[in-house]
């Protein structure tokens, strides 16, 4: 399988992008103690699913992001691809090249991506199933990794040459049924449990359904009588409507007929009032008109008096003169 390029982004001493191409053949990295070579292999080893921090040389996982120098700060995130040639199909993928990205934040969040397809961790380390390149193959081998890997137990000393034998695979199958089997098999005996339970529940259960079912029938009576006791009160009240209405309706017409005789009243009131006036202005003028007579009859009896007096003046003057 042909590692055709490394990308990597504020992972340990690499703060910037950093793209290296493998040539085909072998590739060698040097530089002085201390230059980062070994954080080349780490970056390789921490994209295909290294999850423990040791293995990285770090104590925690934070430790892979850039942490600054004194003339740099330090980087949120870290980012690392690898690009395999795929050509010959050695990798379950359909594309001729596969590129891998895991990219981690301080914050603790991880992205994995295949093919810039977010994917799971679990699918990078299935790509990787029986290829030797997986997290815990042999094809990374730090310093000093050989003396640790002849003195591992033999346990983990058999994983290895199982993943290069390619029974890794049938392994993690075997294990994931194995689990599944223990997680069914601990969900049946909650199943199991759970019907203990109900079956001794069953027979109050039972008397309860029966009271139930009762309650339900007397139920349904009650509601029945209530109904046709509020029908009846219906009934009731909507003859009491109608007479009640028919009362009212009646007490309208007579307050309109009432309303009428008032209003013929009033008109014969008001003719009565004029009337009245009228004679009052009559009245008013006769009497004027008798004292004008009487004066004029006591002017007149003024002048019949002194003419009276004027006779019988003239009368004694004539007997005089007689
Ligand atoms: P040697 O030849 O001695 O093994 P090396 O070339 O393999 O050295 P590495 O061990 O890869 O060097 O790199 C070590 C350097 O990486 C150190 O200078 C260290 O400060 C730096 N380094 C490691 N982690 C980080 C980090 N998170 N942020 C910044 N620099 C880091």
């Amino acid at each position: 399988m042909y590692l055709k390029a490394l990308e990597l982004r504020g992972f340990k001493s690499f703060p910037d992008k950093t793209r290296l191409d493998f040539q085909k053949g072998v590739t060698a990295v040097v530089g002085p103690n201390g230059s980062g070579k070994s954080n080349i292999s780490d970056a390789v080893r921490w994209v295909l699913g290294e999850m423990s921090p040791k293995s990285l040389r770090g104590s925690k996982m934070e430790d892979v992001i850039f942490a600054g120098t004194a003339k740099r700060s330090q980087t949120g995130f870290c980012e690392v691809s690898i690009i395999i040639d795929n050509s010959a199909g050695e990798l379950p993928n359909d594309a001729d090249e596969v590129k891998v990205t895991r990219k981690f934040f301080r914050s603790g969040d991880s992205e994995y991506r295949i093919n810039d397809k977010p994917s799971r961790l679990k699918d990078i380390y299935e790509l990787f199933l029986n290829t030797g390149i997986g997290r815990e193959g042999y094809s990374v081998i730090g310093q000093g990794k050989i003396a640790e890997v002849l003195s591992q137990k033999s346990d983990e000393r058999r994983h290895i040459f199982e993943e290069a034998a390619g029974v890794s695979k049938f392994r993690y199958r075997k294990n994931d049924a194995q689990k599944k089997l223990a997680e069914t098999d601990s969900n049946l005996i909650r199943l199991t449990d759970i019907v203990s339970e109900v079956s001794a529940n069953l027979a109050p259960l039972e008397k309860e359904a029966e009271n139930a079912k009762k309650y339900l029938v007397l139920a349904e009576q009650k509601k029945n009588i209530e109904v046709s006791l509020w029908l009846q009160k219906l009934t009731g009240a909507s003859a009491k409507t109608d007479k009640l209405k028919r009362q009212l309706s009646e007490a309208e017409e007579n307050y309109a007929k009432k309303q009428h005789e008032i209003e013929l009243a009033e008109s014969a009131l008001e003719g009565i009032f004029n009337k009245k006036q009228f004679l009052t202005n009559s009245a008013e003028n006769l009497r004027r008109e008798i004292s004008q007579l009487e004066q004029e009859k006591n002017r007149l009896e003024n002048l019949r008096s002194i003419s009276e007096n004027d006779i019988s003046h003239l009368n004694q003057r004539k007997s005089e003169l007689e």
